[in-house]
């Protein structure tokens, strides 16, 4: 599972009816990363100056979108999401 496969799940969580943000906690981790943890155990680091990779005409943009999650966050699920998020994948397969 990619990293930004895991973030799109994450982000999802606060899409959630009973999402509330006063739930979430934030951590730095070092001093240019921060630590986003949901009550469920999904977390997400991002790295604040990790900077972007701008776009050459000839580059797929979906591909681009991809590196540049992967240079900004780390992201781990909840054995719960970590599960919904497996199904998921054979559903499609
Ligand atoms: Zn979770």
């Amino acid at each position: 599972m990619t990293t930004y496969d895991k973030m799109r799940i994450i982000l999802s969580l606060t899409e959630a009816t009973d999402f509330n943000q006063a739930d979430i906690k934030i951590e730095s981790v070092g001093n240019q990363s921060i630590k986003i943890i949901h009550p469920c155990g999904c977390y997400f680091v991002q790295h604040i100056y990790a900077g972007k990779i701008i776009a050459r005409e000839n580059i797929d943009q979906a591909a681009l979108n991809k590196i540049n999650i992967d240079r900004l966050f780390f992201a781990e699920l909840c054995k719960q999401h970590k599960d919904i998020a497996i199904s998921q994948q054979e559903e499609q397969q």
